[in-house]
């Protein structure tokens, strides 16, 4: 039987456009797919890996499809999941959620605003992005300096497995453990397997494990463990598709702050910037989040479609909508860095205090700074740090906006060092890029733009990934601490923790997937040919 007639019950497609459609992501690479299939239930996913591994095929899971790595695009079978697989339920007593993968962020978020309840880890691409993209990638965005990533969000997981049936995954203390440990189906296996391992790796877990504040790189051994519970959510937290299918998600949710309050502050001179935001981070804001200058000019020089995008109409509203960034940059010309401290709390007291002492820092570092008058204001400073990327990709046509060192992340003490290092390499390559991120644990998003049609070009992506990536290891940093491995950063693992711990990596994937059927070659074995091969031209 072939594929077609194996997947006549299913909701698929092999037409051109559909092919096309889904034969990108948010990354700089292009994989066309034999198939796209967009599954109704759990027991359809069952029986697609079951074909996947009759027939030696890939199988990728995609939800949104905002990925920046290359991790929801794929050679064989693409399983969309916003087609069918998006409904949840909210449980407002116990401020849980349940929810099926292709629940976009958007439409979980407006109900849960109803509740002032909130999912804190989302992205800044949350108005694109979906629930189990977010799981699979282990995403973090603006608040997780106060909140955490999605891993710490996740309380079980409904995964499909390589042998085609479902389990249910969840932290387990140690009798629960000892029950799955004697299992004698897979589930035991893949319990008995990984615990060995954990335990047989316990130092070197502990020495590798990260020293700054996120990680989205690797799958994450060093919480599968952690304070006598043994939770195997970790290990799919985060694994790209690459360990299994994740079908339904259960989701901690927390109350929704009742005041904010954001400053808005203009750094035009970097030196200062580390003793800045040691003494800003001691007052617990929830973000404090960058742009720099190179992002600022982009965005006026698309102010137009900014202001529009505002609800401003007109050449007058739109002048009014950024005449104090004018007024700035005729005071002091352009700020290198734009920086968004928030505060938010469940007591005005308690910001008022807050933001009483962080304009003192402020003003001390002789910083200019502005408190955005209404929520229009406020909403322009956050789609200025959000919005850049996809401006990016929309307006500029002979260039694409190439996410290729893209998120990595050292402690922030060692920005002012460290930042002219990096620039040194960029400006070597004659670089346009823009700069944004997450100051306040040392993330930083760069965004060069690239004429990949150009072969040295090209070749220059990798000879930079090389560069930036050895000074930022060289550093103690890790290569992604949100946007995820891969086809880009998959073949650095290595690099980043060191063989014994990629060999526990390699481990992990051939316990649950010895015929490597889930999203082959992405995090684990990933290529470098792969890059310049799926690289779009
Ligand atoms: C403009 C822009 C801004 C961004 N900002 C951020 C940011 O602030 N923080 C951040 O973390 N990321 C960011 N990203 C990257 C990306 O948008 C996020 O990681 C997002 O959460 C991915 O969600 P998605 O639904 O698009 O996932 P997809 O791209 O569909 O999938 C992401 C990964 O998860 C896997 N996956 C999807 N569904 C499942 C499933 N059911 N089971 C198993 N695996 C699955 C996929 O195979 C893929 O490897 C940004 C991207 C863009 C374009």
């Amino acid at each position: 039987m072939n594929l077609e007639e194996k997947l006549k019950n299913f909701d698929y497609s092999l037409e051109e456009g559909i092919l096309e459609e889904y034969s990108q992501d948010k990354s700089i690479f292009k994989i066309r797919p034999k198939v796209v299939v967009f599954p109704r239930n759990s027991e359809e996913i069952k029986n697609l890996v079951k074909i996947a591994k009759e027939n030696n095929l890939g199988i990728t899971p995609r939800a949104g499809g905002t990925d920046m790595s290359g991790g929801s695009i794929g050679e064989d079978i693409l399983i969309v999941f916003t087609k069918y697989l998006n409904k949840f339920n909210i449980d407002t007593e116990k401020k849980i959620a349940i929810a099926e993968p292709g629940v976009y962020f958007r439409d979980f978020e407006k109900e849960l605003n109803k509740y002032n309840l909130m999912l804190p880890s989302y992205p800044a691409s949350k108005e694109i992005c979906a629930l189990g993209g977010m799981v699979g990638n282990n995403s973090g965005g603006e608040k997780t300096l106060k909140y955490g990533k999605t891993e710490d969000y996740v309380l079980g997981l409904k995964v499909v497995l390589s042998d085609g049936e479902e389990y249910y995954f969840e932290k387990l203390d140690e009798s629960e453990l000892q029950k799955r440990l004697s299992l004698e189906n897979f589930e035991g296996e893949i319990y008995r397997k990984i615990y060995q391992l954990i335990k047989n790796n316990y130092e070197i877990i502990q020495k590798s494990r990260p020293k700054v504040s996120k990680n989205s790189s690797g799958y994450n051994i060093w919480r599968v463990y952690e304070d006598g519970y043994f939770d195997l959510t970790k290990l799919f937290v985060g694994s790209q598709g690459t360990l299994g299918i994740i079908t339904e998600i259960k989701f901690k949710l927390v109350e929704k702050e009742n005041f904010s309050h954001l400053l808005v502050i203009f750094i035009k001179d970097l030196k200062d910037l580390p003793h800045f935001t040691n003494e800003i981070l001691k007052l617990e804001p929830t973000s404090l989040e960058i742009t720099d200058d190179h992002t600022f000019k982009i965005f006026l020089k698309f102010a137009k479609e900014m202001a529009s995008l505002l609800g401003a109409k007109g050449i007058f509203s739109m002048f009014k909508l950024f005449l104090p960034e004018i007024l700035m940059i005729a005071k002091i010309g352009l700020p290198k860095l734009i920086v968004l401290a928030e505060f938010t709390s469940q007591s005005q007291d308690e910001i008022k205090e807050k933001i009483g002492k962080a304009k003192e820092i402020i003003k001390k570092y002789k910083y200019l700074f502005r408190e955005p008058k209404d929520e229009k204001e406020t909403e322009k400073y956050w789609r200025l740090r959000r919005d850049t990327y996809k401006l990016l990709r929309e307006k500029i046509k002979n260039l694409t906006a190439s996410p290729f060192i893209d998120d990595f992340i050292i402690l922030p003490e060692y920005l002012p060092e460290f930042l002219p290092k990096l620039y040194k390499i960029l400006d070597e390559y004659k670089l346009i890029y823009t700069i944004s991120g997450h100051l306040g644990d040392g993330n930083l998003h760069i965004i060069p733009l690239m004429d990949l049609k150009n072969e040295s070009q090209r070749k220059n992506i990798l000879e930079i990934t090389d560069k930036v990536y050895d000074l930022v290891l060289s550093y103690k940093g890790i290569l992604t601490a949100e946007h995820n491995d891969g086809l880009i950063r998959g073949p650095y693992l290595e690099k980043e923790f060191g063989k014994e711990v990629y060999d526990i990596f390699l481990e992990i994937k051939k316990i649950f997937d010895p015929q490597n059927i889930f999203n082959p070659y992405k995090k684990v074995m990933a290529k470098k040919e792969n890059i310049e091969r799926y690289m779009l031209k």
